[in-house]
């Protein structure tokens, strides 16, 4: 039959030698090969008890953030919002009320704020927008969810510890201490 193109290779059908057929040489030098891995580093993380060091622009969830007194920042300018590409970030703004000032920094404050992390992309534009240092992309992961509602992180969520209550918890979340 003709062939279709002329790329077509002959195949060499040339018997196998004794030392092929015994396919020790091949063995042998397979052995070698697995015997030279042995002890080299091994390159593989044994990821939960080992952890890869992040990167310096490493960016991960987002973190609502206070003053040292343990005031709210945000005052819901909406500016992370526009800025964000993926239209992750919803709120709702309310005006703080007289006895309020020692819970939001701004006479005006986020009383919703929700961030859709299935949408995010992390890419860290709301955090450049924000104008008050509201917000800002820690060094951790949105842990795995079996829902997709899960994914939709409140201010309950991203809000990080009052410093006035929790300072361990605090400065764990600014990344000092460690
Ligand atoms: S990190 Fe980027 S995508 Fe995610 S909420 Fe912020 S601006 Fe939007
Ligand atoms: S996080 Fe910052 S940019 Fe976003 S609404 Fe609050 S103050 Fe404005």
């Amino acid at each position: 039959m003709q062939a279709l193109t002329n790329r077509a290779q002959a195949v060499n059908r040339k018997p196998m030698t004794i030392m092929e057929k015994l396919y020790l040489p091949s063995i042998a030098k397979g052995m070698g090969i697995t015997f030279s891995h042995i002890f080299k580093k091994q390159p593989t993380i044994q990821y939960p008890e080992e952890k890869r060091p992040f990167s310096p622009v490493f960016r991960g969830l987002h973190v609502l953030n206070r003053d040292e007194e343990g005031r709210e920042r945000c005052t819901a300018c909406g500016l992370c919002a526009v800025a964000c590409p993926a239209e992750a970030i919803t709120m709702e703004a309310a005006e703080r009320l007289p006895g309020e000032e020692n819970l939001y920094r701004e006479e005006k404050y986020a009383a919703r704020y929700e961030i859709n992390m299935l949408r995010c992309i992390f890419c860290g534009l709301c955090e450049e927008a924000c104008p008050k240092d509201a917000i800002y992309l820690s060094e951790t992961f949105a842990p795995a969810n079996f829902a997709r509602k899960g994914f939709i992180y409140g201010k309950d969520d991203l809000l990080i510890p009052d410093p006035t209550k929790d300072p361990a918890g605090f400065a764990a979340a600014k990344g000092e201490g460690q």
